[in-house]
């Protein structure tokens, strides 16, 4: 469990993510709203060499990104865990086989996960602008 004092030093902490990211990886990350889960994403994305501003996607369940070291995309499922997934084909654009997959709210997602590499990332709120930010082990690693 690591502690962020403010938006930049998540996106290190996304950074440091980005490094264990192999093509085909889900990363599900957890936590309340303004936890940062977007705010480590971009970091990640950053460091993965995309340079497009990664914000929360709206209108849409998710975005992708080409560019960078490898092709990401970026979902937000929170409109959608409330609900049944009723055609896990949904994130099929999404979920490309070389691709790196960031999902927002992931609940929702797992059943069309299975046979992809998941980390996980938890983030929670430490009073002000601090959050706790647990990483995937480095055992996690292929
Ligand atoms: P989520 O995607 O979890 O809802 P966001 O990353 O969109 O969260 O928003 C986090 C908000 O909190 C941003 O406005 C960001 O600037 C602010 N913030 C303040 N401190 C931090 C921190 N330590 N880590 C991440 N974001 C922080
Ligand atoms: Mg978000």
């Amino acid at each position: 469990m690591r502690t962020t004092a403010g938006a930049p030093e998540t996106e290190a902490l996304g950074a440091e993510l980005a490094a264990m990211i192999e093509p085909g990886d889900v990363v599900v990350l957890s936590g309340d709203v303004g936890a940062g889960k977007t705010t480590l994403i971009r970091g990640a994305c950053r460091a993965l060499g995309i340079e497009a501003p990664v914000t929360s996607p709206t209108f849409t369940i998710g975005r992708r990104y080409e560019g960078g070291r490898l092709p990401v995309a970026h979902l937000d499922l929170y409109r959608l865990e409330s609900l049944e997934l009723e055609d896990p084909a949904l994130l099929d654009d999404y979920l490309g086989s070389g691709a790196v997959a960031f999902i927002e709210w992931p609940a929702v997602a797992a059943p069309a996960l299975t046979g992809r590499r998941v980390l996980a990332v938890r983030l929670e709120h430490a009073g002000g602008d601090r959050r706790r930010i647990e990483l995937p082990a480095a055992s996690a690693r292929k």
